[in-house]
């Protein structure tokens, strides 16, 4: 059976360019997007330099304007330097990421009165989104209501986590979030089979019981995020693997399989993957946008035939359904699987895209 379904949005991915194309760049990057089902990404700040600036945000909209695929938004980064230039930069870009937690990159924020100072500045129009495990989801929360701004958390992963969020909703507090699809299908009792080094991941693999709370907690999920954050296969073996997974091809056939075996309503995926990442990031409707997928298509999950450059999957050998036959984009016809049929830099800045001033308009005489 053929289904139309809107194209879906991913708020949370890692696309590696500027800085570490050997990873992932944007072209390969949004053809797994495209071939994932997702027609608007936003882009995390954790690259090479990091988005903290106006020279970064500048040398990452160049390469996303010269090769996306799919349309996209440019998170910025948040440091202890940056507050002013953050807020003033904040028309241009997708929202503020604050890492509070170590991640992969430079742009761990330790310092209280640096978050404090980005959720004072910050325009209330754009979203902020935390990287926050533990007490420190607690601690945002707390800085954010006080502030009485909205909260994104990104990535829960813990039973602990979910419940505090449910509980800050129940307080009426403007706090959303979002669960990646690998919290929601691995644990740590899939490390064994994934491997050591490929396993790594923040936040890391949690236990049954957590897995069993995200699932329980639907309810509370707003949005699930990939966290497409591909590493090479070399540098997953290495003595030092870096945190992070591909995800972008993976996450809706798991997600379809959730439907399948009734864990998951399709209302319920289209609410996360669609109109909720839609409202909370206040992302444009992309008009004439559509995916269409073959809810038939059952096929085992195997890394080396993905699009995303790094080529390997912490889902290798699983059985998923669901493939992306076609997708349009406002109104062109830009994938028909297994292939991307339009050219690189068709894909468009959700916040407009470039930095340079609008042209000077003639005073009326
Ligand atoms: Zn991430």
């Amino acid at each position: 059976m053929l289904l139309t379904l809107p194209g879906l949005i991913d708020p949370h991915v890692h696309m590696r360019e500027p800085g570490q194309t050997h990873k992932e760049d944007w072209r390969t990057g949004t053809t797994a997007a495209l071939a994932g089902g997702f027609t608007c990404i936003l882009a995390m700040p954790n690259t090479q330099p990091p988005l903290v600036d106006i020279p970064g945000l500048e040398a990452a909209e160049e390469c996303a304007r010269k090769k996306a695929l799919c349309d996209y938004g440019l998170f910025l980064g948040a440091g202890t330097e940056n507050v002013d230039t953050a807020a003033r930069l904040a028309p241009k870009t997708a929202g503020l990421k604050m890492y509070l937690d170590q991640t992969f990159g430079p742009l761990h924020l330790k310092n209280k009165a640096a978050i404090t100072a980005h959720m004072t500045h910050w325009p209330a129009a754009k979203p902020i989104v935390v990287h926050a495990e533990g007490r420190k989801i607690a601690m945002a929360i707390q800085i954010a209501a006080r502030l009485k701004r909205s909260l994104h958390i990104a990535h829960v992963s813990r039973k602990t986590e979910i419940l505090l969020i449910k509980s800050a909703k129940e307080k009426g507090l403007a706090v959303t979030c979002e669960v990646t699809p690998h919290h929601l299908m691995l644990t740590k009792e899939d490390i064994p089979r994934i491997g050591a080094g490929r396993s790594e991941v923040r936040p890391r693999l949690a236990g049954k019981t957590d897995q069993a709370a995200l699932w329980e907690n639907l309810a509370v999920i707003d949005c699930f995020a990939t966290d497409h954050a591909p590493h090479t296969a070399a540098e997953k073996d290495g003595d030092n693997p870096p945190p992070g997974f591909p995800g972008l091809e993976t996450a809706l056939p798991l997600l379809l399989n959730a439907v399948y075996e009734g864990r998951l309503t399709m209302e319920d995926l289209l609410r996360r993957m669609h109109d909720n990442p839609k409202r909370i990031f206040s992302l444009p409707e992309q008009v004439a946008t559509m995916i269409e997928v073959d809810l038939d298509a059952r096929w085992t999950v195997r890394g080396e035939y993905l699009n995303s450059q790094c080529a390997w999957t912490p889902f290798e050998g699983m059985s998923v359904r669901g493939r992306v036959m076609q997708v349009d984009l406002r109104g062109t016809r830009v994938y028909e699987a297994p292939y991307v049929i339009v050219e690189p830099g068709f894909g468009r800045n959700i916040a407009g895209g470039s930095l340079a001033p609008d042209p000077v308009r003639p005073i009326p005489m």
